[in-house]
């Protein structure tokens, strides 16, 4: 391709993606395919000969946008968001342009201190307060396993990286049923063994009881295994639940324990100085990881991690432990001994355009309309009869779950919610997914999408309703 033919093609793919944003409301929410029809469309093998772009970009439209679930809809109240803006668009796009790639201060210092920059911004806008160093890792995963790593090294002495493990490294992590999936997971890669990850019963509210937390600390202690690592839960992916971060780190700091948090979705709700409840006793914390990626208009993916002691982190990740004294003299940083693998996308970039085209007050408003939008949509159900909330608004999610008078046999509950979230997200019209509450089956309900507005979610639970209303109507006649 050459430069004129690039110039012609992306000013018309500037046109395209402008008009998605805009109508993008016009697409059924959830792709409305089965497994297999889009692949059925593509050849089996690859084309031999060079394609034109106006075929190839038909053929985008043709096939792949049906076959494309619209993160960005409006109507998408499924899992948690994963939300963009326009500013961060046009940044990714100018990050393909230049196709940098990071590993070290070197192969681009504006990329590496336009890093430090914005996430020392970021650090300032949650109101972490002093102390905190961030770096941008790809997913809240990977963070979370770079704090495992880290915790593991700390608790023996950097000492598994050197000889790897032996009889007496029997390390120990702790989260509870609620903590996202990603966690057991790491705990695997770093080797701990699931078998070694303790689930801490949960109150009421699904937050970790510190009490059992500390009991299974002790018990570990007095079986001859190394306790290494918390992670504690600010929104979990459920039902939103907030672990009590003064208590826990409490405990942590008794027994000389690595405190991480994990606020993937809900850290974006501390731009709002009211919802720093959340991070009561943050003092106590070793690391935290939220996803401007989630609920801060940043596309895909982005995700910020803030350590307070970066030296562990580089010396659990370090290829060449002599270069860390240059890096801790602060002459330099090199971001490839801040992670797992050694590439990095310039993803600084979208963040600075987005915190300074938003500006906090933009941030904060958007935020805290979706906040407020849950929090009245939650309020309409619990005010109906047959509607009954399993778990209330915390921040922009809750759930709930339809249950007409005269049915309580739980088993045909279950069954009447997921026929009803099934012909919901069937409809295209809106995006809902489900979450086990207290051991009951329950359909979230998590507002996040940048464009969401009042409308759409007002039409979504007159949607919600009539389905119900009119599939139990159904129902009783057709048994009549
Ligand atoms: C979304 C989420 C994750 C995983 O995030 P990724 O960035 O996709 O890895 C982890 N924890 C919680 C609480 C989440 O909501």
């Amino acid at each position: 391709m050459n430069s004129d033919e690039f110039r012609r093609h992306g000013h018309a793919f500037v046109d395209w993606m402008a008009d998605y944003l805009d109508n993008v409301e016009q697409y059924p929410v959830k792709a409305q395919v089965a497994p297999g029809e889009i692949a059925a469309q593509l050849p089996a093998g690859p084309p031999e000969r060079p394609e034109d772009m106006a075929e190839i970009f038909g053929d985008f439209e043709r096939i792949i946008v049906p076959g494309l679930t619209h993160w960005q809809h409006p109507s998408f109240f499924a899992y948690f968001p994963a939300n963009n803006s326009r500013p961060s668009v046009l940044a990714e796009m100018l990050t393909a342009a230049l196709g940098t790639q990071g590993m070290i201060w070197e192969t681009s210092p504006a990329a590496t201190e336009l890093e430090t920059r914005v996430m020392d911004w970021l650090r300032q806008i949650l109101g972490l307060g002093d102390g905190w160093t961030g770096v941008i890792q790809d997913t809240a995963s990977t963070a979370i396993l770079c704090a495992i790593l880290t915790a593991r090294e700390r608790a023996t002495n950097y000492g598994i990286n050197e000889r790897g493990f032996r009889a007496e490294d029997r390390l120990t992590a702790y989260c509870s049923g609620e903590t996202h999936s990603a966690t057991e997971k790491n705990a695997k890669i770093a080797g701990f063994g699931r078998e070694n990850v303790r689930q801490i019963a949960v109150d009421d509210g699904f937050a970790i009881i510190p009490a059992e937390l500390e009991t299974a600390i002790k018990a570990d202690k007095a079986a001859g295994r190394r306790p290494a690592i918390v992670v504690a839960s600010l929104g979990t992916t459920g039902a939103g639940g907030f672990d009590p971060l003064r208590p826990i780190g409490e405990i942590c700091r008794r027994h000389d324990v690595w405190l991480h948090v994990d606020a993937a979705w809900a850290g974006s709700a501390l731009v709002l100085p009211e919802q720093r409840w959340m991070i009561d006793g943050i003092e106590h914390v070793d690391s935290f990881v939220f996803n401007p990626h989630k609920w801060l208009f940043t596309n895909f993916d982005c995700s910020a991690y803030f350590v307070r002691d970066p030296d562990a982190l580089i010396r659990t990740f370090s290829i060449l432990p002599e270069f860390l004294k240059h890096a801790e003299h602060g002459r330099a940083i090199d971001y490839r001994d801040w992670h797992v693998q050694l590439g990095r996308r310039f993803r600084a970039l979208k963040l600075w355009f987005v915190l300074r085209s938003f500006g906090v007050s933009g941030l904060r408003a958007r935020v805290a309309a979706h906040i407020a939008l849950a929090r009245e949509l939650a309020g309409q159900m619990a005010a109906e009869p047959d509607f009954e909330i399993l778990a209330p608004a915390r921040l922009a999610l809750f759930c709930f779950r339809y249950h007409p008078a005269d049915v309580d046999d739980e088993v045909e509950i279950e069954r009447l919610n997921k026929r009803l979230l099934r012909a919901l997200n069937e409809s295209g019209a809106l995006y809902l997914t489900q979450a086990i509450v207290a051991g009951r089956y329950a359909i979230r309900f998590s507002i996040g999408q940048t464009e969401t507005q009042h409308r759409h979610v007002q039409a979504a639970w007159d949607r919600i309703r009539d389905t119900a209303r009119s599939g139990s109507k159904r129902e009783a006649s057709e048994e009549a």
